[in-house]
């Protein structure tokens, strides 16, 4: 047989595609997307085969060492996707392959847990059991109990039943009487829950034609455009993304379906293994707190075929299902789509290349939509498929702006609860209804300050004040962890005047509960959360009317329904409106109508109440009126004028070390050099201390580029980059379509 080679990409970072021989022992299985191990400089290392070619000119090549695995890792697909990510995000096909392969699967040093099951060696002579009794009464025990087993059954458990021991299996097994063989089980994360089947439910007529809209789509895959189903919270997206699962698979299509981590929880899994119930192994879940166990059974039970739907946060984009008919992007305006780190990807935007190279439908599914999609809508790149009503009829909740201004003048001094607020959350204690209290911060106290010099504690690490936690009795940083004690005086001037200021979630539910002594108020954000089944004991006892009063950051935001919750205030809308962002506006109008979402989900009308200092600022207003048409298009024209996204796309370059001379001297010969290498068409901005001036230790500083064409200016970035070697303690990454500014 002639020779032929593999092409593939080390696991590590070499910016190159290596061959090596095929060994004939292999030649016949090997394929595009098997993981190989091979010899790498004087060591062995994983990899990825790209392709099989019949010659090479590369010299010295050398054999692959061995499989690692069984089947193709990736499909030709995900690696055509891998190719875009890497020249589309700026990054080498290398740390973007580790983000399309789970470690667990990338090294390949775990496998199914395995355990000895018992089953009877074929038909069992009627008096055998007898025979036994005198010569081995024990085993002659044992036989007995494996004789009524109508399956195999697990040897540990069988042992436990009978109180009989190892010694015995063995010795009944030596006499032929059973089998004992080793067996792989799956780690289901799912395994101890019933699922009762439900069945589709009846679509009311706006939902009926949004289903319709994705099955014409599944039609004529080849040319559908992406859809944005833009309906209000409670309209029912979620039983328009399950039916029109369903038609995926009656066309034997399989199905991704992504949800923010943070909203995939027990209630949302339960949703779709339910539907879905016919097949125990229909559903797979794949999001960060699985073990490293259950991810190595759920992606193999994908890879297998034996999963048709998948249901997972983010990195979920990548599953390996063949066949694809349908992936569901929900709360598609969500920011923890996008990566923070190498690489920097948008699960979003990759879901709709996917969808593109798999021929397959992509429906983006919110009540706010991202600036983005909705432009695209706007512009027919996207099909627009909207949801006015909720489902149960019920109203849109009122939303009342209160005027903190005028709070603090009445008040004379910072209130958390304006007197508004407070007599509401009174009128729901009386009628025994639930609120809910939304602030975006952590902690007690935002800052201590001293009174006499003016000096905030900071972190030493990062350019933060840190926050006192009032439960752990410690200054805190929300940036890099970093914990202080708590100084009895100032360490700055030495004078006995610190003061604290400022109030996290902590102080709101210390606060509510002096207000409301007798009412029951939990706290739920990342601090009070931290025992695993915290969350899911939280949020039963909150739905079973335990709780009154629900304090808490993002957490409680999303997609959680809560029929008996008639009230919820918005501590501080400002918050995110302060941050230098561009999106800030687009933030707090998206938060203001998902938290306004939260109110009314059951036979009474919900009841809203925004405090903030900035009761004109269009974001507050427009959300207020429940007004998407009308913010989106004040947003647009503010965007347009500043040159942003939709209408460009932003690249982000962030220089940082912990010599702060070095970094902004890169910074400045980086920017130069990408003055004299970019065409005009790309906007440059001068290189500048980023807002967060430090963080963890390192220094950093900015350079935005603007412009359209993003492959192109990748490949310029990409050479640029290749051309201006950094000093070693200077680091610098290239963050394209950037969701944080900061
Ligand atoms: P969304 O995802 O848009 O917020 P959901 O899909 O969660 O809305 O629907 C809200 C509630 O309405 C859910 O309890 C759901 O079961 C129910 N629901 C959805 N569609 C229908 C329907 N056609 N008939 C009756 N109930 C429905
Ligand atoms: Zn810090």
């Amino acid at each position: 047989m002639k020779p032929r080679y593999a092409r593939v990409i080390v696991d590590r970072a070499i910016h190159r595609e290596l061959d090596y021989l095929i060994p004939e022992n292999f030649a016949d299985r090997l394929d595009i997307g098997w993981r190989v191990r091979v010899p790498f400089r004087d060591k062995a290392a994983l990899a990825t085969v790209v392709a099989i070619l019949d010659e090479s000119d590369a010299s010295g090549i050398r054999p692959i060492e061995a499989i690692v695995g069984e089947g193709a890792a990736l499909s030709p697909k995900l690696l055509e996707l891998a190719r875009w990510m890497s020249a589309y995000y700026c990054c080498s096909i290398e740390t973007v392959m580790r983000s399309l392969l789970p470690q667990v699967i990338r090294r390949a040093e775990m496998s199914y847990k395995k355990q000895l099951f018992v089953r009877p060696a074929g038909a069992l002579p009627h008096d055998a059991v007898e025979k036994l009794r005198n010569r081995a009464p024990r085993q002659a025990e044992l036989l007995a109990a494996v004789s009524k087993l109508s399956g195999p059954v697990s040897a540990t458990e069988l042992l436990r039943q009978t109180s009989l021991d190892h010694q015995t299996l063995r010795g009944l097994e030596k006499r032929g009487f059973i089998e004992v063989r080793e067996e792989a089980i799956e780690r289901d994360p799912h395994a101890d829950e019933q699922f009762i089947a439900t069945t589709n439910l009846e679509l009311n007529a706006e939902q009926n034609a949004a289903l319709a809209a994705v099955e014409a789509a599944m039609q004529t895959a080849e040319t559908a455009r992406p859809i944005l189903l833009h309906g209000v919270t409670g309209s029912g997206k979620t039983e328009i993304y399950l039916q029109a699962i369903r038609s995926a698979l009656a066309r034997s299509k399989t199905a991704i379906v992504l949800v923010p981590e943070i909203s995939l929880t027990p209630q949302t899994v339960e949703r779709f293994k339910s539907r879905f119930a016919e097949a125990q192994d229909m559903v797979a879940v794949l999001h960060s707190r699985l073990s490293e166990g259950e991810r190595h059974d759920e992606w193999h039970k994908i890879q297998a075929g034996r999963a048709r739907i998948v249901i997972g946060a983010r990195s979920a984009i990548f599953a390996p299902l063949e066949n694809l008919g349908l992936i569901v992007v929900d709360e598609e305006h969500e920011t923890s789509y996008k990566q923070e780190e190498a690489p920097r990807y948008q699960a979003r935007d990759v879901a709709v290349v996917r969808a593109k190279l798999e021929t397959c439908v992509v429906l983006l599914g919110t009540a706010t939509p991202s600036l983005e999609s909705y432009f695209n809508a706007t512009r027919g790149k996207y099909q627009l498929v909207s949801l006015t009503q909720r489902v149960d009829d019920n109203q849109m909740p009122l939303i009342r702006i209160v005027d903190l201004r005028e709070e603090k003048r009445k008040a004379k001094s910072l209130t958390i609860l304006g007197e508004k607020l407070h007599r509401a959350i009174n009128a729901r204690l009386e009628k025994r209804e639930q609120t809910i209290l939304f602030l975006n911060r952590r902690g007690f106290s935002t800052s201590l300050l001293c009174s006499a010099c003016g000096e905030a504690r900071e972190c030493p690490n990062c350019s933060v004040a840190l926050t006192f936690h009032r439960t752990a009795a410690r200054l805190s940083c929300h940036l890099c962890g970093h914990t202080a004690a708590v100084p009895k005086k100032c360490p700055a001037c030495g004078e006995d005047a610190l003061i604290y200021s400022g109030f996290g979630t902590e102080k709101v539910e210390a606060n509510v509960q002096q207000l409301f002594p007798k009412a029951v108020v939990r706290r739920m954000d990342a601090d009070s959360m931290t025992r695993k089944d915290a969350f899911r004991e939280t949020l039963r006892a909150f739905r079973a009317g335990k709780i009154d009063i629900l304090v808490g950051t993002q957490m409680i935001a999303k997609g959680l329904h809560f029929p008996n919750v008639t009230l919820v205030g918005i501590i501080n809308a400002d918050l995110a409106l302060h941050l230098p962002d561009f999106r800030a506006g687009e933030r707090t109008f998206q938060l203001l109508t998902q938290v306004a979402g939260r109110a009314g989900r059951g036979e009474t009308p919900g009841e809203v109440f925004v405090q903030t200092f900035t009761p004109f600022s269009p974001s507050i207003q427009f959300a207020r009126h429940h007004d998407f048409a009308g913010y989106f298009e004040q947003e647009l024209e503010f965007r347009e004028r500043c040159d942003f996204p939709p209408f460009r796309h932003a690249v982000l370059i962030t220089v940082r070390s912990a010599h702060e001379a070095r970094a902004k001297f890169s910074a400045e010969t980086l920017a130069r050099r990408l003055k004299e290498s970019l065409p005009d068409e790309f906007i440059l901005s001068s290189p500048s201390p980023a807002p967060l001036e430090k963080l963890q230790g390192e220094f950093r500083f900015h350079i935005l580029i603007r412009g359209e064409a993003i492959l192109r200016l990748s490949r310029l970035l990409r050479g640029t980059f290749g051309k201006l070697p950094l000093p070693e303690d200077v680091l610098a990454s290239v963050d394209v379509d950037p969701y944080q500014l900061l």
